[in-house]
């Protein structure tokens, strides 16, 4: 039995402290130190390993003061340059966090960026910045196909797995996905019920797999809505999913 604590971080991070029931903790992209020093001690947590998935600095930049003050291990991406990482991880790889029953296999997600990749375990996804509640990362470094096929071998995951992201961009990517398919009726109760969160200031995190497949737009790019809808933003009408994924990703990006 695992738990999962959400440390906000500059604008709208989340960085996630996952910890077993004696209180053992994995710390998820530490962008900053600070506020994961604090709730290590309010909740009285032991740090015994640091997860990276993607090099980005609001990911990465806490991890020299979190490693001087704990000494843990730090495992990452493989296919990505980042020095503190003292383990890197490949593609369908088993880990076993040390001294917890924590376990999570590796899965490869470029896409955001080139080497990104996601730990799944336990029934929770942590996802870094490749899907979000409600949309996914912008391409930074991978094209839409591999973002596309990301985004699939993440769906084929079960449907109650918790999603944990690292953004709180709920709000502005259901914005978006309702744009997309006005009709949804379970987006339109996934709307309501995440602007009542966020009146209360309470993360919309996590959201499930089967709740993304039901409204995320960027998960339903076979949907007749959804493929209409990427006909009007392109320029050239989308043939395959991954086109429509393509032509919705763009618009996204000037939504
Ligand atoms: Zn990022």
């Amino acid at each position: 039995m695992i738990n999962a604590i959400a440390v906000p971080a500059f604008r709208d991070n989340y960085i996630w402290l996952v910890h077993d029931a004696a209180n053992r903790t994995v710390i998820v992209d530490p962008g900053d130190a600070q506020p994961v020093l604090a709730a290590l001690a309010h909740h009285a947590l032991t740090p015994v390993a640091v997860l990276i998935t993607h090099h980005h600095h609001d990911h990465t930049g806490g991890i020299g003061d979190i490693l001087a003050r704990y000494p843990v291990p730090v495992l990452g991406p493989a296919r990505e340059s980042i020095p503190a990482v003292t383990r890197r991880l490949n593609d369908g790889e088993r880990i076993c966090v040390p001294s917890t029953s924590m376990e999570f296999t590796v899965l490869d997600v470029p896409g955001h960026t080139a080497g990104h990749i996601a730990f799944f375990g336990h029934n929770t996804l942590l996802c870094g910045d490749t899907l979000f509640a409600g949309g996914c990362g912008r391409l930074f470094e991978g094209t839409p196909v591999q973002m596309y096929c990301s985004l699939q071998k993440i769906a084929r995951l079960p449907e109650t797995t918790k999603v944990y992201c690292a953004h709180e961009y709920t709000e502005d990517n259901l914005r978006f996905a309702a744009a997309v398919e006005p009709n949804n009726a379970d987006l339109r109760a996934r709307i309501a019920a995440v602007n009542q969160l966020r009146r209360n200031n309470l993360p919309t995190i996590p959201s499930t797999i089967g709740e993304e497949k039901r409204t995320n737009p960027f998960l339903r790019c076979d949907e007749p809505d959804v493929r209409a809808a990427a006909i009007a933003f392109a320029d050239m009408p989308p043939e395959s999913a991954d086109q429509v994924f393509a032509a919705l990703r763009s618009r996204k990006d000037r939504f």
